[in-house]
């Protein structure tokens, strides 16, 4: 099929993007000896996952159901060729009734708290499992983005200093910092490497003395690796630096890198129309089928496209909801737009399939793969079912 082809809406993954940013992570891996897991909960798409696997060195969930998938479409076929992808999750509270399941598909189990190591620890070292601890290392490199911050005031991701000290100190008989083989904190979100040197500043630190202690560390998600000039050389001297003074195995689990700038979502202009400025009717919704656009928020690259002014004719792109604000931006064009016309938004791999929904009950957008010769396979349809299913 070629795009031309495709049913409106539909996210269009290219096999040739992915392989090229796990290419780019694999040689971070290699030069560095760093494991690096895909974070599911950015990228789920799972007929990718034997690609994924050969690539990074396992996946990381963010709950029993991630875990699982991991298990079945990563694991599972990997076996056959004799690898072992590694299955981690974190949680900031496991439920009791996922607990028993959770121990069967994952490996390494990182807690949130204290509490949380002392419910369920002991299970999981009885079960052989690598288990961590999320610190927060208090260190807010972000601006902007405060939904994004674990270290903002009054955080319940990680665990603070003074909360992981009071253990120590109150507690010194219970075995539950011996229980730990590693440390984990996530802290960044589409950031460069500085930010990561300075948050390792601050782990180390508020967190130095346990470092010693522990087998691993991981650093979580938000490194940017993949995008353009991205500073290599400095991610490399943190993992370095914790290898070698420390003496600790270095993970990273990105999840937009693995997946950034790889996919689009093609979509239909529906209709068009006038008030005070020229608007346009998508049968794409920012609100169902790019939440982040709102939630961020954010401007989606258009293919083609220009910034309002910049070329001859701007529109405003909304979507067919009766949400008002369901609004993707304000873009140019060299010529008008009309019923029919197809636009194809970029960047809408990442934080999209794995967050829509069916507000308004729209459809879900098809998930089609732009193979390596350049075709397009449709991998998924939904209709009606879909929608209905979730609702009683
Ligand atoms: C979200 C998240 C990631 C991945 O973050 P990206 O920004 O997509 O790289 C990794 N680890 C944890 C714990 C997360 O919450």
């Amino acid at each position: 099929m070629k795009y031309t082809e495709l049913p409106t809406p539909c996210y269009v993954v290219d096999e040739a993007l992915i392989e090229k940013n796990l290419k780019t992570l694999e040689a971070v891996a290699n030069r560095t000896g760093a494991r690096i897991l895909l974070a599911q909960k950015a990228f789920s798409m799972y007929i990718l996952y034997p690609l994924i696997g050969k690539f990074l060195s396992g996946a990381t969930a963010s709950g029993l159901y991630e875990a699982r998938l991991c298990a079945e479409e990563m694991v599972r076929p990997a076996a056959a060729e004799g690898r072992k992808p590694e299955n981690h999750i974190f949680s900031p509270a496991y439920r009791e009734a996922d607990f028993g399941e959770i121990l069967q598909y994952c490996d390494h189990i990182v807690f949130n708290s204290w509490k949380q190591v002392e419910k369920f620890g002991f299970r999981a070292k009885a079960a052989g499992k690598s288990i961590g601890l999320r610190i927060n290392p208090e260190c807010s490199t972000q601006e902007g983005h405060a939904i994004y911050d674990p270290c903002a005031p009054g955080s319940r991701l990680g665990v603070t200093k003074d909360n992981f000290d009071m253990v120590l100190e109150t507690a010194p008989e219970n075995n539950l910092f011996s229980m730990l083989d590693g440390l984990h904190f996530h802290t960044l979100c589409e950031q460069d490497s500085d930010a990561l040197e300075r948050t390792l500043s601050a782990v180390e630190e508020n967190f130095g003395q346990y470092l010693p202690h522990m087998k691993w560390i991981n650093f979580g998600g938000g490194h940017h690796i993949t995008r353009p000039g991205y500073c290599f050389p400095r991610l490399e001297r943190c993992i370095g630096k914790m290898q070698e003074k420390y003496g600790l195995t270095v993970y990273l689990e990105p999840g937009e890198a693995v997946a950034l700038n790889a996919g689009f979502l093609v979509t239909t202009v529906l209709e068009t129309l006038h008030n005070g400025i020229d608007i346009a009717v998508l049968d794409s919704s920012a609100a169902c089928h790019m939440p982040d656009v709102l939630e961020m928020p954010y401007r989606p690259p258009l293919l083609g496209s220009g910034h309002p002014g910049e070329k001859t004719y701007t529109y405003r792109l909304g979507g067919p909801t009766c949400l008002a604000g369901d609004i993707i931006g304000d873009y140019s064009f060299d010529k008008p737009l009309s019923e029919g016309d197809r636009l194809i938004f970029e960047d809408m791999a990442i934080y999209s399939m794995v967050k829509n929904n069916t507000f308004n009950g729209m459809p879900l957008p098809a998930i089609a793969l732009r193979e390596k010769d350049g075709k397009c396979r449709i991998i998924k349809q939904f209709g009606y079912a879909d929608f209905k299913g979730r609702l009683s």
